[in-house]
């Protein structure tokens, strides 16, 4: 079994790109067995939304500037 840290790295990996077949049903297994990582990944991704909707307000803000 893999390392939460292993787990955790994978699971940043792929907010930012598509992970592999493998590396996917690595993490969802270890998901199911974690609350740990299960936390992680939530809040990666709570962080992650709130970025790209923080950005996306900051772009239509220039926008309507111009
Ligand atoms: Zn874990």
């Amino acid at each position: 079994m893999r390392s939460c840290r292993n787990i955790t790295s994978l699971i940043s990996q792929g907010l930012d790109k598509k992970l592999g077949l493998g590396e996917r049903l690595t993490v969802r297994v270890h998901l199911m067995m974690c609350s740990r990582c299960r936390n992680f990944k939530t809040q990666s991704q709570f962080i992650r939304k709130t970025a790209q909707t923080y950005t996306q307000h900051i772009q239509d803000l220039a926008k309507r500037k111009s």
